[in-house]
């Protein structure tokens, strides 16, 4: 299990982050003044018995979505085709469990736009806890939604 970085949230959910998805994100920083944002879907799975999730997957930027320097829009279908093989290869177990993307800040926090969007992604998912995770050029921030109110977790 060295290939695991803990990150725990709070007393009643844990959430884990496979190290080479860290490192995946690392590349995407928005440190050079040009580069654009980054956006992708998080996958992973959840223990059975309490809220303990694993973040093992995520999907990278791809040809045919639209980028600036503040803005993405997820267009390419490899982000729902990659989803599915993983739930069809993992009989299951590896699921759709939010978003990520970039920030050109150091320590990155979310836009109105950003919370009007994990919404309306709430919306179609009520079946299952989400996470969303900013990457900022020096920190990253986990959000999730928590009754009424998103808690925000630096790591
Ligand atoms: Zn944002």
């Amino acid at each position: 299990m060295d290939d695991l970085s803990i990150e725990v949230v709070s007393s009643e959910l844990q959430v884990l982050i496979r190290k080479g998805v860290i490192s995946m994100w690392e590349k995407y920083r928005q440190i050079d003044p040009d580069a654009h944002e980054a956006f992708g879907v998080l996958i992973g799975s959840k223990c059975i018995d309490f809220a303990y999730y694993h973040i093992s997957e995520i999907t990278e930027p791809k040809e045919q979505d639209i980028h600036s320097r503040r803005s993405f829009t997820l267009k390419d279908p490899g982000h729902q085709a990659i989803v599915n093989a993983l739930f069809e290869s993992s009989g299951g177990q590896l699921v759709y469990l939010g978003t990520w993307h970039t920030h050109p800040e150091p320590n990155p926090h979310a836009s109105s736009i950003d919370i009007k969007d994990w919404k309306a992604c709430l919306k179609r998912n009520k079946d299952r806890q989400l996470f969303f995770i900013i990457v900022g050029t020096e920190k990253k921030a986990l959000y999730y939604f928590d009754g009424e109110i998103f808690n925000r977790y630096e790591f």
